[in-house]
């Protein structure tokens, strides 16, 4: 029995289980694949104080590094469900079950699809969903970069280092990202817009990405153009599915916690971009994870 078992090794189950070590606590960190979460599919950091600038997964193993000084101990595994029993918690995965007194789920999200025709096909094969894992396959290429969030237009500025050209394709007229990253994305003589506009098809032949088909949403029109890459930036959905039976998720999945990352069961709480919020972000992961990894203590210490 542990006293804590932190779900996710992206930043803020690594910090939740730092705060929770270092308060003496037993805990197990289960992660399914490598530490640092999204931090892996980052290109660029320069938001999170301490570095002017530092590639996602240097900071990813930078974190990873300090996460076990205090005695947490990792597990790989993928959480499939969690039982709650009151006074502790059965987290089932795949193959092995664990008891916790408490649980902090941390979970993320992924992002998301298009579901347009030949994004699945073409997955790996000329559609990416991670610029920095991919990105250096594309040199001298023509790339296109689907959304107008932070990622699109942040993933787009780091492909034109290998791109020939990178069209970010929009369905509005005014991008949501930033605005310090907007004014670099338009600077950028190798970026391109397309503005009310949307990607309706991939096509290829059978290596690789050769067309795609984009949209006019105002005009109604239609033109095919060459593509060797499409990169897909259009949101985010929560990670959630493995607790769908404990009733603390939102109608659209994420779920709902107080300021000190409560959810509404006793012993279970939830940091990151796994919760319902405004702004995710590495920095806001971190703090919410030192707050829950406090709070199972003083969770643990009431309930004595
Ligand atoms: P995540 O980082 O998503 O980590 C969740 C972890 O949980 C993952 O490792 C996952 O494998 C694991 N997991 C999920 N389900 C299970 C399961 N069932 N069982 C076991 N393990 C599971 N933020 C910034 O501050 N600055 C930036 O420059 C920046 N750039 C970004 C660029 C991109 C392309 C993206 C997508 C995001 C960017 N962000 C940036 C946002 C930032 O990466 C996230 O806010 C942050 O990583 C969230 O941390 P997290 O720990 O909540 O979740
Ligand atoms: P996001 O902010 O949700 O943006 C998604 C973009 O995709 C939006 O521009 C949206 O258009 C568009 N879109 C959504 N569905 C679409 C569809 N079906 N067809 C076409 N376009 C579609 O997602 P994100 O950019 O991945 O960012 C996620 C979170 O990570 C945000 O909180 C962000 O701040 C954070 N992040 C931060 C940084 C950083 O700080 N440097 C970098 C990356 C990400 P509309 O604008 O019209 O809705």
């Amino acid at each position: 029995m542990y006293d804590v078992i932190v779900i996710g090794a992206g930043p803020a189950g690594m910090t939740a289980a730092l705060y929770a070590s270092r308060s003496n606590l037993s805990v197990l960190l289960i992660e399914r694949g490598a530490p640092g979460g999204q931090m892996n599919n980052t290109a660029e950091v320069e938001n999170y104080p301490g570095f002017n600038s530092i590639m996602g997964p240097e900071l990813a193993n930078k974190m990873y590094e300090g996460v076990n000084q205090f005695g947490a101990e990792n597990a790989y595994g993928i959480v499939e469900s969690v039982k709650d029993f009151g006074t502790y918690k059965l987290v089932h995965c795949e193959d092995q079950d664990y008891k916790g007194k408490t649980i902090v789920i941390a979970t993320g999200c992924v992002h998301r699809k298009l579901g347009v025709p030949g994004e699945e096909e073409f997955a790996g094969r000329g559609v990416s969903y991670c610029a920095v894992c991919d990105g250096a396959f594309f040199r001298e290429k023509e790339l296109y970069v689907i959304g107008g969030g932070d990622s699109a237009v942040e993933e787009g500025i780091y492909l034109t280092q290998f791109a020939k050209k990178v069209t970010i394709v929009h369905r509005r007229n005014e991008l949501r990202a930033q605005k310090i990253i907007q004014d670099r994305a338009f600077a950028n003589p190798k970026i391109d817009f397309k503005w009310d506009s949307v990607l309706e098809e991939i096509s290829g032949n059978q290596m690789q990405v050769t067309q795609v088909k984009i949209k006019n949403l105002k005009t109604e029109t239609e033109e095919v153009l060459p593509a060797d890459g499409v990169f897909i930036y259009v949101g985010l959905d929560p990670l959630t599915q493995a607790f769908e039976d404990l009733n603390i998720t939102n109608a659209e999945g994420w779920i709902e916690t107080d300021i000190e990352m409560r959810t509404n069961i006793p012993g279970i709480f939830a940091v990151g971009d796994v919760r319902e919020k405004n702004l995710r972000q590495i920095v806001t992961a971190v703090g919410e994870g030192g707050i829950a990894g406090q709070q199972v203590y003083n969770y643990l210490e009431e309930t004595k």
